[in-house]
């Protein structure tokens, strides 16, 4: 990633870091990879390493976690009432940081002191298609509509993107750091935990958790509502919003029957859902209606 080097280094002068590294380097056009570590300002190291490897982390259970929930929420965008355009991508502000990490923030992440900056992009998606990278800043066009190009400046200058975005079911999920395994809903959006991202390795037993709570956004659940009613219908609902998005849902109700202790260690935690046998037979047999039932897009069951 050379072109975020441009904002990595103009943090330096706020971090109080040697200047003429900041001037040399600012003044190429062309800047060498190596000026990354070159650069790394050695009195706080172990406080940057320290950052630079939770935000590493961060970023890529981030990225795991948008590229399930888009891939959902594309496909099944004929079932949700409300949808937005969405074209694969994420972006960040610096003042999206709480003031202190601000610096670290400038040095680590791929953003400048001023302006709207690409975050991530989803592997596939219109914006990938479209060449936009992390690291470079929309100028203008935002938010994405589809009769308006996007003007992206990639560090080299500034250049309009025409771009197609699809439009996909609200409620995106996000990864928030805690250390307890853990998914929610808001009814607006999808909270997982970093420790449970850690925990499920296999993206679509993930892909089942975030189309669980997807169903309770979908449905309008609420918390004060018959809950084991609810965790059930979710349950269910999750495997044809799986489906629809071109899962394995026979393998994954299989990888669930293999994990069933894991399950009711996590979910001893919680009153709020029914027994893992139950959710499990109930998995079963809605596994076993999908697959009785005809090809193609299905829509979710009436309650
Ligand atoms: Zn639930």
């Amino acid at each position: 990633m050379a072109r975020p080097l441009l904002f990595t280094l103009a943090a330096f002068a706020l971090l109080g870091c040697s200047d003429a590294i900041a001037e040399t380097a600012v003044n190429e056009d062309e800047l060498p990879h190596a000026t990354i570590n070159v650069a790394a300002p050695a009195p706080e190291m172990d406080n940057y390493t320290e950052f630079a490897a939770i935000v590493a982390r961060h970023q890529a259970m981030s990225e795991r976690v948008a590229r399930i929930s888009r891939r959902l929420r594309v496909a099944n965008a004929p079932l949700c009432d409300v949808t937005r355009l969405d074209a694969g991508l994420s972006t960040h502000r610096l003042d999206d940081y709480p003031p202190d990490i601000r610096p670290l923030a400038l040095h680590f992440m791929t953003l400048g002191e001023d302006g709207r900056f690409i975050r991530a992009i989803v592997p596939g998606s219109p914006a990938d298609q479209a060449d936009i990278r992390p690291g470079e800043e929309i100028i203008s066009g935002w938010p994405i509509q589809p009769d308006r190009p996007l003007v992206i400046d990639d560090g080299f200058g500034s250049a309009p993107i025409a771009i197609t975005p699809e439009p996909a079911c609200v409620a995106p999920a996000f990864v928030i750091n805690a250390p307890r395994p853990n998914a929610s809903t808001d009814g607006r959006e999808i909270e997982l935990s970093t420790a449970l991202v850690e925990q499920v390795g296999d993206d679509a037993a993930l892909a089942l958790i975030i189309a669980h709570e997807m169903s309770h956004v979908l449905r309008g659940h609420r918390q004060d509502g018959p809950r084991w009613v609810a965790e059930l219908q979710a349950d269910t609902d999750a495997l044809t919003l799986m489906r629809n998005a071109g899962y394995d849902i026979d393998a994954t109700v299989a990888g669930w029957e293999v994990g069933i202790e894991i399950h009711r260690d996590s979910q001893s935690l919680s009153a709020t859902h029914p027994p893992v046998e139950i959710r499990l037979h109930n998995l079963e047999q809605a596994l076993a209606r999908l697959n009785a039932g005809p090809d193609g897009f299905v829509r979710l069951a009436v309650q």
